[in-house]
């Protein structure tokens, strides 16, 4: 099997990424950085969003699977610490590695006729940090509200426990397939109104973000920024792209909750 590790230079991580790489040759598995089939990621949640991006944008994510080492306490991510190197490659070789598939988000950002896709795991925001802005909010070809203040957070299932949350959204259990939108400062007064709860919207239905001005707008999506007063429109859904990553198991979401926020 192919691998790579993926981290960021720290003194720690380098040990451990060197660690790892003579544990796993010793097993007979290979390095290979542009063709991997398993992609190693020290570090926190955020160095796992940096891989999947880096392959994302290489156009390799349907053939690799994520595997997270978390250098400070255990992450959504990331199932393992850097002390459990010994049964993380015991668990490699002797089990049939189980895949959990994550749902990215889809955006595809309309410039009159132009459309391009951007892709993210967490979540997008849509943000003005210039003016307060107007988005019409449609759902399936349903015209729900017109918005005005910063902006909007689109997240996905597990997306939710991160910028989601700090704007008082739903934590999603991760294989429920459901995207869901949060206002970031509405206004709410006798001359606009938004609804002000998160909503839950089923992968099924389309959002679409309209606005007759996108001067100073910026989209986030995932630790990415990018400039779009150039749009029209935003249409967003769940996509149907995943990332794999070989867990231990799935039902230590509900721990992970508890563990990182009580
Ligand atoms: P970053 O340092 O890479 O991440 C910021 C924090 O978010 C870190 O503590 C990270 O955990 C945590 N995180 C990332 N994904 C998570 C998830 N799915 N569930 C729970 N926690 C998660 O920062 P960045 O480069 O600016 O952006 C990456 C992410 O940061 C974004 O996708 C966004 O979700 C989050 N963010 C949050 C806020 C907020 O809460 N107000 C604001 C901006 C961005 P680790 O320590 O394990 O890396």
């Amino acid at each position: 099997m192919k691998f790579t590790v993926f981290t960021y230079d720290s003194e720690r991580n380098s040990r451990i990424k060197q660690k790892l790489e003579q544990k796993l040759m010793k097993e007979n598995f290979m390095v290979d950085p542009h063709d991997p089939d398993l992609v190693f990621t020290i570090g926190g949640d955020g160095t796992v969003l940096r891989a999947i991006h880096s392959y994302l944008d290489a156009g390799k994510l349907n053939k690799v699977k994520f595997i997270g080492i978390h250098t400070g306490h255990l992450g959504y991510y990331t199932d393992w610490l850097p002390e459990e190197l010994d049964e993380l490659i015991l668990f490699l070789t002797t089990y049939e590695l189980q895949n959990y598939r994550y749902p990215l988000l889809e955006a595809k950002l309309c410039a009159g006729e132009k459309t391009r896709y951007r892709y993210a795991l967490n979540e997008f925001t849509i943000l003005n940090a210039k003016r307060t802005q107007h988005l019409d909010i449609t759902i399936n070809d349903m015209f729900l509200e017109s918005f005005r203040g910063t902006g909007v957070c689109v997240s996905s299932p597990t997306g939710s426990t991160a910028y989601n949350k700090a704007l008082g959204g739903a934590l999603i259990y991760p294989s429920l397939p459901i995207y869901q939108l949060t206002e970031i400062a509405s206004i709410n007064s006798n001359a606009y109104r938004t609804i002000g709860s998160p909503l839950i919207i089923p992968k099924e239905q389309k959002l679409i973000l309209e606005s007759e001005n996108w001067e100073g707008m910026t989209l986030t999506q995932d630790h990415l920024a990018l400039d779009i007063s150039q749009l029209t429109a935003i249409h967003m859904t769940l996509s149907d792209q995943h990332v794999q990553f070989v867990k231990r198991k799935d039902g230590l979401f509900w721990n992970r909750v508890k563990d990182h926020f009580l």
